[in-house]
């Protein structure tokens, strides 16, 4: 049985349903991501897999424990990471573990050495004895993971954990957590709505208004789209976009002040189309497909809509 297992669960806020009879299983020691523009359904999915909301509808077994009935249990297994985060600034980062393994009846001896094991993992010895709010925002991410991990959780859930982190802070993050699966065999569960951190992890499934569109790996996913993708820049994309449909017969979708198309050989496309439409086009380039034109074809939705 793998440790979690996700059956027809669906959730409701009133009489708004926000997600829709979705199953999933995530294999043991793997890194897999929610991905899904705001409003899909992430946050809340979290919440109810980290018992912070009840399950109203469906079936959950995390370890083995039923979600619903011993959530107790569930908890002991697992390490939750917020958005917003959760350590007191004017506390230094020992201080922060020491307050958090209490929390977790953890005292003493076994407290020290768990604080200097997380602290080894997060690289972030030499900086115990510092004041949180001194720390960049990509070591506070890594200080809260510490805290998150003292109690041996074997499953981390985090939402949106690199949000707001810069493109080197938010890799160092995600490195600390392949980490982690390698040395502590933790599987992990992260919710995110950045494409480029979906694509670092092993399966990704991709939530629209709740709804569980697809799962795979990245490549997998990106295998559904045959083609190459040609973004086309034009000062006037809503126009262009049913002229290109009409003379090469392609699929178009508008994203912000792009056009993506695609089509069969890309490099071919790129000089037939700045031949047919020059006044109307300020660059075209061409690549292979990336999940934001996988989520564009499952959903016919723009992703940054
Ligand atoms: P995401 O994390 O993907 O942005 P959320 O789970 O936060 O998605 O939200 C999904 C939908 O549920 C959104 O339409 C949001 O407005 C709505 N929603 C979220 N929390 C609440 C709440 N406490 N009460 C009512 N509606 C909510």
């Amino acid at each position: 049985m793998r440790p979690v297992e996700v059956e027809n669960l669906s959730h409701a806020y009133g009489d708004r349903n926000v997600l829709a009879a979705v199953s999933f299983g995530i294999n043991e020691g793997e890194i897999f991501s929610f991905l899904g523009p705001n409003g899909s359904g992430k946050t809340t999915l979290f919440k109810i897999l980290a018992t912070l909301i009840p399950l109203e509808r469906g079936d959950v077994t995390l370890f083995g424990h039923n979600l619903a009935r011993e959530s107790g249990q569930v908890r002991k297994h697992i390490g939750v990471v917020f958005q917003h985060p959760s350590l007191d600034v004017k506390l230094t980062v020992a201080e922060n573990l020491r307050h958090h393994g209490h929390l977790y009846g953890l005292w003493g001896g076994d407290l020290k050495h768990r604080i200097q094991e997380v602290l080894n993992q997060q690289q972030l010895t030499d900086r115990a004895a510092d004041l949180v709010e001194t720390l960049s925002g990509g070591l506070r991410r890594r200080a809260e993971l510490a805290k998150t991990l003292l109690h041996q959780p074997k499953l981390l859930l985090l939402d949106e954990p690199s949000a707001g982190l810069d493109p080197i802070a938010r890799r160092k993050f995600l490195e600390s957590l392949d980490n982690l699966r390698e040395t502590a065999g933790v599987t992990v569960i992260l919710t995110t709505h950045i494409l480029d951190e979906a694509e670092t992890c092993d399966r990704v499934g991709i939530l629209n208004v709740g709804e569980l569109v697809a799962v795979g790996t990245p490549d997998e996913l990106k295998s559904r789209i045959s083609g190459d993708i040609v973004i086309v820049d034009s000062p006037a994309p809503n126009q262009l976009a049913p002229k290109i449909s009409r003379q090469f017969g392609y699929r178009v979708a508008t994203d912000d002040d792009v056009l993506r198309v695609e089509c069969d050989r890309g490099h071919e496309f790129v000089r037939d189309v700045v031949a047919a439409f020059p006044s109307e086009i300020r660059s075209a380039r061409f690549g292979k497909p990336t999940l934001e034109d996988v989520f564009i074809r499952l959903t016919g939705r723009n992703f940054h809509s």
